[in-house]
């Protein structure tokens, strides 16, 4: 069968890395490189280049499994490292370190008792909600999940929301909410482990860039058309004809759809049979995030001993992360979500805008309907929005899904399931 994958994101390069072996796949990127999210920048400092990850980053192990599977058989190299967190105050008067002890210097700061009653609490919330999250019900706002643990309203205001909020990055209004499965999942399954306890990420060696340029390597069959500006996806003869303005038309049996969801519901306009999900589609509302890369101290906790991998400045109104790895560079680099600053980091690298969607209950709606619709009419959807919820592994299962149905036999599919 002849397939057009649109997308070259995660979820369309691993569609066509999965049906490539016995399909004929033709995948379009409306950018001049493949990945989407999955984005970096070089940073050259002192003659020395550190590659800072811009969009995707954050993967484990015990959430992560079919894309850690990936990298292993694509020859990706993972380094695991100890996660910690700072949550403070933006002016300063408050940090909170989690954990308290995986610190160079120690702190006496950390053991106030004020800082070990919130991480009490903490612990509370998340052991509590492993139940939530093996449920995987995502129809309960978070707002309402938490009013259910009865928690010190001090505690959630001043420590819970804006810990979960810089994960996001909206208005803490609309982040109340967001599903409760989905804001919590993240936090509860890289809960520590082992003893001292801790809580490891993955990242891949030489950056996401890395493992995408593997997976290109690996596409040997399939046809990549890069700066594609496809203008109309029509039907003719039981086939879809997709017009690249670029490169010209083409006749495909099956389509694949992997980009946002507002672009795949534009994308569908003119297909007969695609109106309930366009309306689903139109359901699922997206928000900017602007990332920086820099070098300004200022959005790091003032004590550069309470500086960690994550850390999250609250103003009383935003959140907001401030992501620093130190073995990356000699002289510390940082990306910062700074979608409510005012004011720009300096020295600043390098500014980037991305689309998220917003994971309330309607995102989860829509995704029922759309899986409930998908593959009707030979048409697929792709992305992290088609399975459970917002992070790489669903984009990634999202086409593992799709290939289940249109290649069970594909050897990439089996090598990735085992
Ligand atoms: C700032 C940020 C940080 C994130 N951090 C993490 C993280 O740490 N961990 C995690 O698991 N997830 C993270 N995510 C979520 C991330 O979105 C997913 O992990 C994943 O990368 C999404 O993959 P995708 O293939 O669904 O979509 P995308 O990566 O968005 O891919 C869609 C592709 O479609 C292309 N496209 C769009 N329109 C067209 C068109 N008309 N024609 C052709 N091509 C088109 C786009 O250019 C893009 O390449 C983060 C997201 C953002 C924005």
């Amino acid at each position: 069968m002849k397939i057009g994958i649109v997308g070259g994101g995660i979820a369309g390069l691993a569609a066509a890395w999965l049906l490539q072996e016995h399909h004929q796949v033709t995948l379009f990127e409306q950018q001049n490189r493949l990945g989407g999210h999955a984005d970096a920048v070089e940073i050259e400092q002192d003659g020395e280049v550190a590659l800072i990850d811009t969009g995707f980053e954050f993967f484990f192990d015990s959430m992560f499994p079919r894309f850690n599977r990936l990298l292993a058989l694509i020859g990706a190299t993972v380094h695991r490292y100890p996660i910690s967190a700072t949550l403070y105050r933006a002016d300063h008067r408050r940090a909170r370190l989690i954990p308290p002890y995986s610190r160079e210097w120690f702190s006496w700061r950390a053991f106030h008792p004020c800082a070990i009653a919130d991480l009490l609490l903490f612990q509370l919330v998340i052991a509590r909600s492993a139940r939530l999250i093996e449920a995987a019900d995502p129809f309960l706002t978070l707002e309402d999940y938490l009013r259910t643990l009865r928690l010190p309203e001090r505690f959630k205001t001043n420590f819970l929301y804006p810990f979960l909020l810089a994960q996001w990055c909206v208005e803490l209004e609309e982040f109340k909410t967001f599903s409760a499965y989905n804001a919590l999942k993240y936090t509860v399954m890289s809960r520590p482990t082992g003893f001292p306890p801790l809580s490891y990420g993955n990242e891949i060696v030489g950056g996401t860039r890395a493992y995408i340029a593997a997976l290109e390597t690996e596409l040997t069959s399939t046809q990549i058309h890069l700066s594609a500006n496809i203008s109309a996806i029509t039907n003719a003869d039981g086939q879809f004809v997709l017009r690249d303005d670029h490169s010209g038309e083409y006749p495909f049996d099956r389509l694949i759809v992997a980009t946002s969801a507002p672009t795949a519901r534009r994308l569908l306009q003119d297909l007969t049979g695609t109106e309930a999900r366009r309306a689903a589609l139109g359901r699922i509302d997206y928000f900017t995030t602007t990332i920086a890369v820099h070098e300004d101290q200022r959005l790091m906790p003032a004590n550069p001993a309470h500086w960690s991998v994550v850390n999250t400045r609250y103003d009383g109104t935003h959140s907001s992360n401030t992501i620093w790895k130190k073995w990356k560079s000699r002289k510390p680099i940082f990306r910062s979500w700074t979608t409510y600053d005012s004011v720009p980091p300096s020295p600043l690298h390098v500014v980037r805008t991305y689309e998220h969607p917003k994971v309330n209950l309607n995102y989860y709606r829509a995704q029922r309907e759309l899986l409930s619709l998908q593959g009707e009419g030979n048409l697929w959807l792709a992305g992290l929005y088609m399975h459970d919820i917002d992070c790489h592994e669903s984009a990634l299962v999202s086409a593992i899904n799709i290939a289940r149905k249109l290649d069970p036999a594909s050897g990439n599919l089996q090598r990735l399931l085992e």
